[in-house]
């Protein structure tokens, strides 16, 4: 079989019509969101509207980056340093750093084979820790049962911030992602769903929230000239009392988001496309065990997941050097070292230690690769078939 030699971290140009906008912004020289003329809307004001009404919140936020809404969001959730928050034990590295910006401690909690957090474990960490707030992270665009997770935090009076990353146009019986908690802390970072180099978006339906976030991310006595904000009442305290800790986003990413919006769910489409010709190739293969995927989730799968059980971690260790031989670029999160954006809960010392066997077992043969939508449905199917006879012929 031929290798593959497709560019696994390349993505696809930013669309001509947002680079157009770019432009234009840029001819203006207004870049600051607030730099506003004369009955003018702000790129940034618009682009929060434009994506309260994808997501269906009241409220939208437009920051300088995922984990920056992470942080804001746990701050105007009114977590106080010392505090704990839980959190999946199987995330990425902003996700328990922006608990640690905030000062407060990350209580993790098991994952389940399916890469989605452990209820059973969840319900058993709050009562053990008392924890009030859980940062859900979406980890890899895998969505918990969100029914009985949601019924889990509303019966022990649980605050839910999620972490939606991975899962920007992902949906859970119809709701999108993001929508089922307090806030929905979303990324625009190169590597995830819409593409201005740095960004994030913070959506909720709670006023008081909202406003301390606006203020919070560094609008000054500006507030009014966001759309999809709370209205001006709202702030008459919160104004006063909120720290300015700037972390806006900028016209010019805003602009290049806009038009990338009216993509995503075509865009979702594509990526489904790719992964599900993978997954369905992979789902013939002895010792593979590939995440289910209930009905009541509609994925975005930007990238692809699968367990090998029965490998050791020299077994590892050697498929990911074979498939790299071949051009296939795995990530395998059972490495002792982290490496790239690939870590586990060892490798974050600021955290105390916490004991996850069942989380450590599923990382141990846990194998993850990047879809990006450069990939042609059939170079996947090409890479399904190296992954293929890699595993079966070691
Ligand atoms: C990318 C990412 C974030 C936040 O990303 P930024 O790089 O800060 O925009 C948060 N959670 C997860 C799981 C991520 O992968």
């Amino acid at each position: 079989m031929q290798p593959f030699t497709g560019n696994f971290t390349q993505q696809e140009p930013i669309p001509e019509e947002a680079i157009a906008a770019a432009v234009a912004v840029m001819r203006g020289g207004r870049l600051h969101r607030y730099n506003t003329g004369e009955g003018e809307i702000a790129p940034a004001a618009r682009l929060e509207e434009a994506f309260a009404a994808y997501q269906g919140a009241r409220y939208c936020l437009a920051c300088a980056s995922g984990g920056y809404a992470l942080s804001v969001s746990l701050r105007a959730a009114g977590v106080t340093p010392g505090d704990r928050v839980l959190t999946n034990g199987f995330t990425l590295a902003p996700v328990p750093g922006a608990i640690a910006a905030v000062g407060a401690e990350p209580v993790l909690v098991e994952i389940t084979r399916d890469l989605v957090i452990d209820l059973d474990h969840l319900e058993r960490r709050i009562d053990e820790t008392g924890a009030r707030v859980l940062m859900l992270s979406h980890m890899r665009g895998h969505l918990a049962d969100m029914d009985a997770l949601t019924a889990l935090t509303a019966a022990r009076g649980v605050t839910l911030i999620e972490d939606c990353a991975h899962t920007m146009g992902a949906r859970w019986d119809g709701r999108p992602s993001g929508g089922f908690g307090l806030a929905g802390c979303f990324s625009t970072q190169t590597y995830k769903h819409v593409n201005s180099g740095e960004g994030g978006l913070l959506t909720s339906d709670d006023p008081e929230f909202m406003a301390r976030a606006i203020m919070l991310s560094g609008s000054y006595m500006l507030y009014e000239r966001h759309r999809a904000a709370p209205p001006p009442e709202t702030f008459a305290t919160i104004r006063l009392e909120t720290p300015n800790m700037s972390g806006r986003m900028d016209n010019l990413r805003a602009a290049i988001l806009l038009p990338q919006l009216n993509a995503l769910d075509a865009n979702a489409a594509r990526w489904n496309a790719r992964h599900d010709a993978i997954a369905e190739r992979l789902a013939g293969v002895d010792g593979l065990y590939l995440p289910h995927r209930p009905a009541k989730e509609a994925y975005v799968a930007s990238s692809i997941q699968f367990l090998a059980p029965g490998l050791s971690p020299e077994a590892c260790t050697d498929f990911v050097a074979r498939m790299k031989a071949v051009g296939v670029e795995l990530k395998w999160f059972g490495a002792a070292e982290p490496s790239a954006f690939t870590s586990n809960h060892h490798s974050w010392r600021y955290v105390p230690a916490q004991d996850l066997p069942n989380t450590d077992a599923i990382l141990g043969t846990l194998f993850d690769m990047r879809l990006p939508l450069t990939f042609s449905v059939e170079d996947c199917r090409h890479i399904a078939d190296l992954i293929a006879a890699g595993m079966t012929r070691p």
